[in-house]
């Protein structure tokens, strides 16, 4: 199999998990120290849990350009939450199961055959920034 081209790669997710309240509070906490450092998008809060993910999380999407500076200010200010990084593509299911990236503890993917093995393309190209930084990360 032919290697895929990294412009296969539209944007990035990276989905803060957690689980009770202390958790939520540091998960906060991350949130509004992303919102003041990063030009990306915050999603909405999800107590009860969505889609592929095994706890309660919120959502950021970032634009590749991002990823050299965002991903590792995460690996260094998780506070010890799980968090899943994963490509977007054509192919939500190998974006999310084999192609992903984990920082602390990995968790499942529920029912992984719900992931479409195809996406229109074009779906992830835009990342719309909600947020307004004005730190240096
Ligand atoms: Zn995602």
């Amino acid at each position: 199999m032919p290697p895929t081209p990294i412009a296969a790669i539209r944007s990035y997710h990276a989905h803060i998990y957690f689980d009770g309240a202390a958790a939520r509070a540091r998960a906060e906490a991350v949130r509004q120290q992303i919102f003041e450092r990063f030009p990306v998008q915050l999603g909405s809060w999800h107590d009860r849990l969505v889609g592929p993910h095994a706890l309660p999380m919120y959502q950021v999407a970032f634009a590749v350009a991002q990823f050299a500076s965002f991903v590792p200010w995460l690996m260094l200010n998780r506070q010890d939450l799980p968090v899943l990084i994963h490509p977007n593509t054509t192919n939500a299911r190998r974006d999310h199961i084999t192609n992903a990236l984990w920082l602390g503890e990995k968790l499942s993917i529920l029912h992984p055959e719900n992931l479409p093995e195809t996406t229109e393309d074009g779906f992830f190209n835009e990342v719309v920034s909600n947020t307004q930084p004005s730190l240096t990360p």
